[in-house]
């Protein structure tokens, strides 16, 4: 590749909007740009990483067995209806009305169409197991969109849905799936970890996320420094009741309005503040208003919380009807303004369990219950290392926090779906048996959000050589236009791709100083430098993007090193 004949578009300046360093290195190596909210314009830079990424993840889906197909993005009402998530999806749900007044929606997610394809395509338990996968456009209108990939509206996905006839078979394939994510994230180069989470709007039996570990990251995860525990913030509270019911015990204890602050709680809690578990308004089927949790501010995954909140039948209250509920603008959904009182909710027990903090310090994990429309003048704490003692304390171990971002997610579904769209196969005794599905996702473009975020330093990405656009660049420094060093670089290009290196030739004619820069600040891995000095004493500069000092290497030492 000749950078030339590329499409290259770096900035210096640094986007004021842009919170995150993976968001503004994206923007100033122009990998992607905005075209709305949400919206991103991958570049040809940009999509090289994206496209390595994704053959990584088709490779490692394909190892472990699973085959490749392809799903509309554009799915109708009535499939959506047969599971009831035409309406249970929320806000999430992008709704479309084509010139016939059909409706449609643009899939976040694609268990509906999946199944619908498996039911018509498996009838007999010879057919099993089965695991189906796509790298496929996804839209969620997420409510807060921000950080660029990371949290977008259209995105890149890879999901995969697997059947059975029974349960052990979906266990045993979603532990080969576990098993192929650790593969995956591996091959990235990137540091991760997995850990229990709650099997959200998908819904089902047991989940695990997988998440980079980045300061920056949504999620707060514990884990165990004397067992293999570990566990997203949530997943470790919903899993214990005695923690929940701590909470709500000392929620109900609180009667007078407050002026606290979140990080004024975690202060006279004497802990670090780790999330705040907030409230929105859900609104069960008899009109009742409940409050279910939302994490830090990003969305509520309403269904969830309608189950943690005990809920089988229910509906997302509108915008209005929450914005009347909590006395805010319309529109707002965000996080609950902590000094406006809620009004008391019909059910106290729900209410109670909805608001928390949740912090750490080095005893353990802590949550408070938080009701902002009450006083907290003493906080009653539920320390979940004491209420989760039977075997995180007897493995001996430490709890600990990191911060992580979710960039992929394993759920057992059971066999829900299957049952709703009447996805069925004849057993072994020719009976008609309802069929047990997994389904596990990945967030192909906010991996590589993500990889930015654990890999970089001030001037710029330093990319895991697997996901690096180039793996090697070759710099020209020719002023002169010396014909020798431009077939020395060439050549030594030429000697590059003929031993497998994906490399590219700055032949842009920039001065040494910018091209450095560029090469820096999109975080190519390994760079030669081909100059008349250099020739003239036999040598080529190599430098590694991650080392301090560059080095004078005659040719064939400066290739092993990147071979
Ligand atoms: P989050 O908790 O970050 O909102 P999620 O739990 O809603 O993610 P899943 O339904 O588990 O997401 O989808 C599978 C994967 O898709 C996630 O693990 C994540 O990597 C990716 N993903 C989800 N939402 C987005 C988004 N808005 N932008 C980019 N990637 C996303
Ligand atoms: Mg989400
Ligand atoms: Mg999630
Ligand atoms: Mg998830």
């Amino acid at each position: 590749m000749r950078l030339s004949r590329f499409h290259l578009h770096t900035t210096k300046e640094t986007p004021a909007d842009a919170e995150l360093v993976s968001h503004r290195l994206m923007l100033r190596a122009g990998m992607i740009r905005k075209l709305a909210s949400g919206l991103y314009t991958w570049s040809p830079l940009g999509l090289r990483v994206l496209r390595k990424v994704e053959a990584i993840v088709r490779e490692e889906m394909n190892r472990a067995g699973a085959v490749e197909l392809q799903l509309p993005t554009i799915q109708p009402k009535e499939l959506w209806e047969e599971t009831g998530r035409w309406e249970k999806f929320g806000g999430q749900l992008l709704k479309i009305k084509d010139r016939k007044e059909q409706e449609y929606c643009y899939s976040p997610t694609a268990e509906e169409a999946i199944t619908d394809f498996a039911r018509q395509e498996l009838s007999s338990y010879k057919q099993l197991p089965v695991n189906f996968y796509q790298v496929q456009t996804k839209f969620r209108d997420e409510i807060r969109p921000r950080f660029g990939v990371m949290r977008s509206r259209e995105f890149l996905m890879k999901d995969a849905y697997s059947f059975h006839l029974d349960d052990a078979s979906l266990v045993a394939e979603y532990e080969n799936m576990k098993a192929a994510y650790s593969r995956i994230f591996t091959r990235l180069g990137l540091e991760f970890r997995a850990v229990q989470a709650d099997s959200g709007a998908i819904g089902g039996d047991a989940s695990q996320e997988f998440h980079v570990i980045a300061d920056s990251g949504e999620d707060a995860l514990v884990f165990s420094t004397g067992s293999d525990y570990a566990a997203n913030v949530e997943a470790a509270i919903a899993a214990d009741p005695a923690a929940r019911g701590a909470a709500s015990e000392a929620l109900r204890k609180i009667d007078t309005p407050t002026q606290k602050t979140c990080e004024e709680v975690a202060a006279l809690m004497g802990i670090a503040l780790l999330r705040t578990v907030k409230s929105i308004a859900v609104m069960s089927t008899d009109n009742q208003f409940v409050l279910a949790l939302v994490r830090g501010d990003h969305e509520v995954n309403e269904i969830k919380l309608a189950k943690v909140a005990g809920l089988n039948d229910y509906r997302m209250a509108s915008e209005a009807e929450i914005a009347d509920y909590l006395g805010s603008e319309p529109g707002f959904l965000g996080p609950l303004n902590p000094r406006k009182p809620i009004r008391v909710v019909a059910d106290r027990e729900v209410a109670a369990m909805a608001d928390f903090v949740v912090g750490a310090n080095e005893k353990g994990l802590h949550i408070a219950g938080v009701n902002w429309g009450r006083d907290l003048a003493e906080p009653e704490v539920a320390d979940i290392r004491n209420v989760k003692a039977g075997d995180r304390a007897r493995d001996g171990g430490e709890l600990k926090i990191t911060r992580g971002i979710e960039v992929g997610h394993v759920f057992q579904l059971g066999r829900q779906y299957a049952q709703a769209l009447k996805a069925t196969v004849l057993d072994q005794n020719g009976k008609a048996a309802v069929m047990a599905m997994g389904c596990y996702g990945i967030g192909v473009s906010r991996i590589v959000a993500a990889a930015i975020e654990q890999n970089h330093d001030e001037v710029g990405i330093i990319w895991p050589v697997s996901m690096a656009p180039w793996q090697a660049v070759v710099c020209m420094i020719n002023p002169k236009q010396d014909p020798t060093v431009t077939a020395a670089a060439e050549a030594l290009l030429a000697q590059l791709q003929a031993a497998g290196v994906d490399a590219a030739l700055d032949d842009r004619g920039l001065r040494p100083g910018q091209m450095f820069a560029d090469m820096e600040l999109i975080g190519i891995p390994h760079r030669i430098v081909v100059s008349e000095r250099g020739l003239a004493a036999g040598t080529v500069e190599y430098r590694a993007r991650n080392a301090s000092e560059a080095e004078n290497l005659d040719q064939a030492t400066a290739i092993s090193r990147i071979t």
